[in-house]
């Protein structure tokens, strides 16, 4: 009987949302050996480590500038801070992201304006983007979020007539591309994270902002560093943004593989759409659509499906990791209820927080584990209907 069959599956099948440890023992002796560099250095903050990881990730994302920093949201908030933003200044994002992208709006004393999400790639409307550019109106800030660029072109566009910068939330998206080129060289500053559940992860925090503007860019290594060219000698108001040597030091390890681990996740999500279709699911579940311009790297794949959280509950518990990014829009959470926002304002972001949820996708899941993610699923939406 197939039960049976599944059912001794689950005994001996896991599927957990991520397993950094399959990513890390073939580079494990390479890490020691630049960690052990940095120990014997004794030099922990920025200096040489941290020079050539900018080095190296602004020439992989085919950017002028690249500044690390001590973490994605840091990355978000001194980006904000270079360009400016301050109270009373609106900027716009879309509602349905992590929280950081908005977060940081706020601490500056900014006023994040939300708008409503695409329900086919989940990223920022551009036409509604447009509808809620004011006068007060400083920044753009649009998300590549689950690793798929935001439709950039309109979104240039609106920057360029409203006369503000736009600001890439890129934590999600490293090496992804749009009409070709690579997310992150678009706008006045693109921001990235090294979380290490993102796709290019340190060992521990980390970020970077990314420029081809040569004013921005001393802006942010000045700010990163509260605010000195020269130490001691404070010209503006800065923080401490840096980032450490130890992190540096790992990316440089970790970067020559990141196309290879990218692929890998495309691998596993085209699988995953065969896998689906043959299990004749598609009609039952949405799978992530790429759109034909755009290069989705995917840091999530994301499905969709009606009975969510009945499905989730079932792939738990035959030990099938999942997540929900993310449960509740921005303009739905507690912390922004001042600005006054409504339920049922932006009813695509709603949606979407109900309905998706994400499967694993890391590059080294094995076709077998797929198979058996994707009968677990079959078997939740068989007892939900
Ligand atoms: C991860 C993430 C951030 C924040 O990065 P941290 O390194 O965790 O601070 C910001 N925005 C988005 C969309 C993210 O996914």
């Amino acid at each position: 009987m197939a039960a049976t069959d599944t059912g001794q599956a689950s005994a001996t099948m896991q599927v957990p949302m991520l397993d950094l440890q399959a990513q890390y023992r073939p580079i494990r002796d390479a890490v020691i050996d630049v960690v052990t560099r940095v120990c014997d250095s004794q030099r922990f903050i920025m200096g040489p480590e941290v020079e050539a990881m900018e080095r190296d990730l602004a020439a992989c994302l085919g950017v002028t500038h690249a500044v690390g920093v001590s973490s994605g949201t840091d990355a978000l908030l001194l980006a904000m801070m270079a360009l400016g933003i301050g109270p009373g200044d609106e900027v716009i994002t879309s509602t349905y992201s992590f929280f950081a992208t908005a977060g940081c709006v706020a601490r500056l004393g900014g006023k994040p304006v939300f708008v409503d999400i695409d329900p086919v790639t989940y990223n920022i409307d551009p036409a509604a983007t447009a509808a809620a550019v004011t006068s007060r109106t400083r920044a753009i800030i649009p998300v590549h979020l689950y690793g798929q660029s935001a439709d950039l072109d309109p979104l240039i566009a609106i920057a360029k007539r409203a006369g503000v910068p736009l600001i890439e939330d890129a934590a999600q998206a490293i090496g992804a591309t749009y009409k070709g080129r690579m997310v992150g060289g678009f706008g006045r500053a693109g921001c990235f994270s090294f979380f290490p559940s993102k796709n290019l992860g340190a060992f521990g925090d980390g970020g970077l902002v990314t420029t081809n503007d040569d004013t921005v860019a001393a802006s942010l290594r000045r700010m990163r560093v509260h605010g000195a060219d020269r130490q001691y000698y404070h010209q503006v108001i800065g923080g401490n943004f840096r980032l450490d040597a130890l992190q540096a030091a790992v990316l440089r390890v970790k970067l020559p593989h990141l196309a290879g681990w990218t692929e890998a996740r495309r691998r596993n999500a085209a699988r995953y759409d065969d896998l689906f279709a043959d299990a004749g699911l598609t009609g039952r579940v949405t799978l992530p659509v790429s759109a034909p311009d755009r290069r989705h790297i995917f840091n999530q794949y994301v499905i969709r499906v009606p009975q969510r959280d009945a499905v989730k509950a079932h792939l738990e518990s035959r030990h099938v990791g999942c997540a929900i990014y993310y449960p509740v829009p921005f303009h739905e959470q507690a912390c922004f209820a001042y600005l006054g926002y409504r339920t049922g304002q932006f009813p695509q972001a709603e949606l979407a927080a109900r309905e998706t949820l994400a499967l694993p996708i890391y590059g080294e899941l094995t076709a077998e584990q797929q198979r058996y993610v994707v009968s677990v699923l079959a078997e939740a939406l068989s007892r939900t209907t």
